[in-house]
């Protein structure tokens, strides 16, 4: 067990380490032996109201913030991703301690965030509106305006992307934040909170403040000097907040949600290929990721092979103590999660599908779990129809493309989808029937800086990364110019 020193436990309000105002704390666990990390500040509504006064006052049109160059706002994204680069070892280090993924993933992540901040940091001084030949006597033009003071509420899953994929655009446009960190996962976004700081970001632009869902993360939903709220999590929390922003002040929201991707191998395709894509678009990060590829579709002609090298690859993928170099899968996040899948491999056995790799825990100590496949099965199982986010590959039969569009597309959620084939009007057709955010053709999860994520459905409303991703956080404003006489 690699020793992580930890510096950071208290609210980060203003700039400042506080606690809160209960003087309450809670416990966050090392979901690699199930013991007490340490102890971190609870935040709920008084600790809220105090981090939205505080975003509040520094979005004041006079304020510090306010008043600094577009140009200066990318200055400082670009210090922060240099201090995250600085630091990534050790952010690496304690985001294995307090998530369970692999070292070695995690340190990807944390390196990938640095380019975000950069590419958000070249965006702050290129948000430009436009001039509109309007009717009439007028001259108009469109200003693009920060929304305001924004909520961040996170999941546990990525816990740096996520927050990353909130900061970044947030304060190129400007705006103002208050984030609610996971519960399951507080520590790295508190010393992002210690970087921004050290970058120079002025006192109250972000603030950080863990606690739990229903009273810190529904203290922000329902605050009315929120003017929106960006949020990660599951469908049913997304439709909490979705409520709550109707009924305080209508804010604005974006909501990345959960999914049940498709993955559609077709018979031209190679099945070694095709058995790896589908294994790394199920397994990444122990299944714990939105847009993981849980429905496996594969037409029968090469089904029987595909199949059993499904469950060779699973068989070999190294599962144990998440600082070691080799391991692939890490620990569940806590004991929720746990359980919750192991609960969805009974039930895959208990509903009849063939459960050829993996199928219960692994170890004694520890929320780990084998990479458990799943053959014959059908569209109407649990398995096949609700989320499981754990590391659980369910395979189901098909015979021809339209009959897989429509099983593909049968699901409440649209995140993510696949296709696996070498022809080219097979992929273009499943890309313009298949109902999802993301297609990926002869890969999976290919998520970048550059480009837009967020699904059609119930997967959510608004995308993150990207040009749209700043959009999100930018008011257009109309201007119109009294112009008598104006030429043609
Ligand atoms: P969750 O929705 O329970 O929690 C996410 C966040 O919401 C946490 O910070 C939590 O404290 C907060 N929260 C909970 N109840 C709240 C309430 N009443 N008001 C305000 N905030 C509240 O999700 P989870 O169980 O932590 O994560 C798993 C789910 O998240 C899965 O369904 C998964 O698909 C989804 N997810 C989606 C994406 C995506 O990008 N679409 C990414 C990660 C996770």
């Amino acid at each position: 067990m690699v020793k992580v020193d930890i510096k950071y436990t208290k609210l980060f309000i203003n700039n400042e380490w506080v606690d809160s105002v209960s003087k309450k704390t809670f416990p966050t666990i090392n979901p690699q032996d199930e013991s007490v990390i340490t102890h971190v500040a609870e935040g709920d509504k008084a600790d809220i109201d105090i981090a939205v006064a505080a975003a509040k006052k520094a979005f004041h049109r006079y304020s510090e913030w306010r008043t600094l160059d577009a140009s200066q706002r990318g200055r400082l994204l670009l210090k922060i991703a240099d201090l995250i680069e600085r630091d990534y070892k050790y952010i690496s280090e304690l985001e294995t301690l307090d998530n369970g993924k692999p070292v070695k993933q995690a340190e990807g992540e944390i390196l990938w965030s640095a380019t975000i901040f950069r590419y958000y940091a070249g965006k702050a001084d290129k948000i430009l509106g436009s001039t509109i030949p309007a009717d009439g006597e007028v001259l108009t033009l469109t200003l693009k305006e920060p929304v305001g003071v924004c909520g961040a509420i996170l999941p546990w899953n990525y816990p740096i992307p996520m927050i990353v994929w909130k900061i970044a655009p947030a304060l190129a446009a400007g705006c103002t934040l208050v984030i609610k960190p996971a519960e399951q996962t507080p520590l790295t976004a508190l010393y992002v909170g210690a970087l921004i700081k050290e970058a120079g970001v002025p006192a109250g632009v972000v603030n950080i403040v863990p606690g739990y869902g229903p009273t810190a993360g529904g203290a922000l939903t329902h605050h009315p000097d929120v003017d929106k709220i960006a949020f990660t999590g599951s469908t049913e929390v997304g439709r909490i907040i979705m409520n709550a922003a109707a009924a305080v002040n209508l804010k604005r929201i974006t909501l990345e949600l959960g999914g049940k991707s498709a993955l559609v191998v077709f018979n031209d395709a190679d099945v070694d290929k095709a058995a790896d894509i589908a294994h790394r678009a199920a397994f990444a990060n122990a299944g714990q990721c939105c847009v993981a590829a849980t429905r496996t579709y594969v037409q029968s002609g090469i089904y029987d092979k595909f199949v059993a090298k499904a469950a060779e690859i699973a068989k070999k993928r190294s599962v144990g103590n998440p600082y070691d170099e080799g391991t692939q899968q890490g620990p569940q996040i806590d004991n929720d999660m746990f359980t919750k899948v192991m609960n969805y491999i009974k039930a895959g056995k208990a509903e009849g599908a063939k459960c050829i790799a993996g199928g219960d825990r692994q170890g004694k100590v520890g929320y780990f779990v084998q990479p458990t496949v799943f053959a014959d099965v059908k569209d109407d199982m649990k398995i096949a129809r609700e989320e499981i986010f754990g590391p659980v590959q369910s395979i189901l039969k098909f015979e021809t493309f339209e009959e897989v569009v429509d099983r593909a597309n049968d699901s409440n959620y649209g995140l993510g989808a696949g296709v696996i084939t070498n022809d080219v009007t097979t992929a273009l057709s499943f890309i313009r029937h298949v109902r999802a955010g993301s297609v990926w053709v002869n890969t999976y999860e290919h998520v970048t800086t550059q480009t837009p994520f967020g699904g059609f459905k119930e997967s959510g409303i608004g995308r993150e990364l990207g040009e749209e991703g700043i959009t999100q956080y930018l008011e257009h404003k109309t201007v119109s110019f009294n112009l008598p006489k104006k030429p043609l």
